[in-house]
C-alpha cells in the first residue's frame, strides 16, 4: 500500500456525495492530497433544482453548485474531469480513461446513477429526453415554453416535478403512467390520490394505465407517440422519467460485492479493504430492519458523504439516519421519512385544507415511517415534528397521532424511545 500522504484520498464521482465528501475530508483535518474524479464538466452540484427552479428560470446552473470552483481550488482539492476506467483494489490505484494512474490510500465510490431510457421503437429521436444531469436540464429547459406541448412518460417524482414546472411556465402537459396510480409504492394511496388531484386541478392531462408503444417524427421538430390504449398524441418534447440505474459497472468489474448497488456495511465499507461507497450507488443496512437498502435522495448523499469521509480517516461512524426525502410540486410539498414499508398499520392525521400526514406504525406501535403532503410553508412545521417521531422511533398511541388537537411535539418528547 502507498503511504497516506503520497497517495491521498481518491473519490470517484464528482456529484453531490463525492463533492461533499471531499469538503468533509478537509473539514475533518485531512491535509494530504484529495483527488475528485468525475465525468461531468461541472463542479459538483445539487440535482433537486434540475426538475424545478432550473426549468422555471428561478435558478441558474451555477447557483446549483455545492461550492464554487474557486473554493474547491482553495481547499486544495484536485478535480479531474475524466471517466475512471478501472480500479486495482490490491495495488490501491485507479486508472482514468486518459491513462493517468492515481494511487490511493483510501478510495470512495460515489458514482450515483444514470437515467433509465425507454426501450420502444423511435425512442432515440432528439425530441425524447431524460433528466439526470445539469446538461440534461439545460437541454430540456430550451425546449419548454408556453404554447408548446410536453409529454411526460412516468408518474414518479421526477416526471411529476417536471410536469409541475412545465405547467408553471404555461406549457400544455400530458403525463402517461403505466400503473393504475401515481408514484408506485413510494407513498400510500391517499397521498398518491392527493398528488393526482392537484395535477388534474392544474390541467395536466394525466392518463393512468397507459404506456407508450412507439415514437415517430411528426411534424418536423415534434413527435407522434403511440399509446397502448390505441390512441396517439402529437407533442413537441417527450421527457422520459422512468427511474434511474445505479452506476455499479466499475465496482463490479473491480471485483467489489454488488447487488442492487455496491454493498457496504453500516460504516460504508465495501468488500475491498480501504474502499468505501456512498450516496445513490451504495446498498447499506437499513437503520431499522438491518435489511439491505438503497436510497436515491439528497439527504442520503449529504449524510453518507460525511460518514464516509469520517471513516476514511479511521472513524467508526454509522450511517444510521432514517431515510428522508421531499418533492416540491407547484406550491405543495411531499415528504417521506423512515421506512413506511415496515409498517403494519397506517394512521392518517388530517391537518386541514387537504394537508395530511400518514404515520406508519409497526406491530409494537412504534413509528417506523411517515408520508406527508401539504401546502408550503403552512404544513412544514408539522412535517418536521412528524419526522422527529420517526427519527426517535417513538411508540405512540394511534388515537393520539390521529387527533390534531394532540400536539406532535408532546408525543415526541413524552413517549418511549426505542433502544
Ligand atoms: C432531476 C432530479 C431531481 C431530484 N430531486 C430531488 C428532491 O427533490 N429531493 C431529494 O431528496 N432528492 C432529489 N434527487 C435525488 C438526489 O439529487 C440524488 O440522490 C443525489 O444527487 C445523489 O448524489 P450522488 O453523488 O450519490 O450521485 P450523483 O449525483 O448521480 O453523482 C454521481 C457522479 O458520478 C459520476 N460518475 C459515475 N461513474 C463515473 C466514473 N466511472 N468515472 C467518473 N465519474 C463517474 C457521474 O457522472 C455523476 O456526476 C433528484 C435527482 C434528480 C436527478
Amino acid at each position: 500500500m502507498h503511504s497516506p500522504l503520497s497517495a491521498g484520498m481518491v473519490i470517484i464521482g464528482a456529484g453531490h456525495c463525492g463533492g461533499r465528501a471531499a469538503q468533509a475530508l478537509r473539514e475533518a483535518g485531512w491535509t494530504g492530497p484529495i483527488h475528485l474524479v468525475g465525468m461531468e464538466r461541472h463542479a459538483p452540484y445539487e440535482r433537486p433544482p434540475l426538475s424545478k427552479e432550473l426549468l422555471t428560470g428561478e435558478k441558474t446552473a451555477e447557483s446549483c453548485q455545492l461550492r464554487s470552483m474557486q473554493t474547491i481550488i482553495n481547499d486544495g482539492i484536485r478535480l479531474h474531469t475524466q471517466r475512471v476506467s478501472s480500479i486495482d483494489t490490491a495495488a490501491h490505484y485507479i486508472t482514468l480513461a486518459n491513462g493517468q494512474v492515481l494511487p490511493y490510500y483510501r478510495l470512495l465510490l460515489a458514482t450515483g446513477g444514470s437515467a433509465r431510457c425507454l426501450d420502444i421503437p423511435g425512442a432515440n429521436q432528439p425530441e425524447v429526453l431524460t433528466l439526470r444531469t445539469v446538461d440534461d436540464a439545460l437541454l430540456l429547459a430550451q425546449r419548454l415554453g408556453a404554447n408548446r406541448h410536453l409529454l411526460v412518460i412516468g408518474g414518479g417524482f421526477i416526471g411529476l416535478e417536471v410536469a409541475a414546472s412545465a405547467r408553471r411556465i404555461g406549457m400544455a402537459v400530458t403525463l402517461v403512467e403505466g400503473a393504475p396510480r401515481l408514484l408506485g409504492r413510494a407513498v400510500p394511496a391517499d397521498v398518491a390520490a392527493s398528488v393526482l388531484a392537484l395535477h388534474q386541478a392544474r390541467e395536466v392531462d394525466v392518463r393512468l394505465g397507459v404506456l407508450p408503444t412507439a415514437i415517430a417524427p411528426h411534424p418536423p421538430g415534434g413527435v407522434r407517440v403511440r399509446l397502448s390504449d390505441g390512441q396517439h398524441i402529437d407533442v413537441d418534447t417527450v421527457l422520459v422519467g422512468i427511474g434511474m440505474k445505479p452506476t455499479t459497472d466499475l465496482a463490479r468489474a473491480s471485483g467489489l460485492a454488488v447487488a442492487q448497488g455496491i454493498l457496504v456495511d453500516a460504516n460504508l465499507r465495501t468488500s475491498a479493504p480501504d474502499v468505501f461507497a456512498a450516496g445513490d450507488v451504495a446498498e447499506f443496512p437499513s437503520p431499522f430492519s438491518g435489511l439491505p437498502m438503497r436510497q436515491e435522495t439528497w439527504f442520503n448523499a449529504e449524510t453518507q458523504a460525511r460518514v464516509a469521509a469520517h471513516n476514511m480517516l479511521g472513524g467508526q461512524e454509522l450511517a444510521h439516519q432514517p431515510p428522508w426525502f421531499w418533492s416540491d410540486q407547484y406550491n405543495h410539498q411531499l415528504q417521506v421519512c423512515g421506512e413506511p414499508a415496515l409498517g403494519t398499520q397506517m394512521v392518517v392525521r388530517e391537518l386541514g385544507e387537504g394537508d395530511h400526514v400518514t404515520f406508519h406504525l409497526n406491530a409494537q406501535d412504534r413509528v417506523v415511517g411517515m408520508s406527508a403532503w401539504g401546502l408550503t410553508p403552512r404544513c412544514l412545521k408539522e412535517f418536521k415534528l412528524a419526522r422527529l417521531l420517526v427519527e426517535r422511533h417513538v411508540s405512540a398511541n394511534p388515537e393520539e397521532l390521529r387527533n390534531p388537537a394532540v400536539k406532535l411535539k408532546a408525543l415526541a418528547s413524552v413517549t418511549a424511545i426505542a433502544a
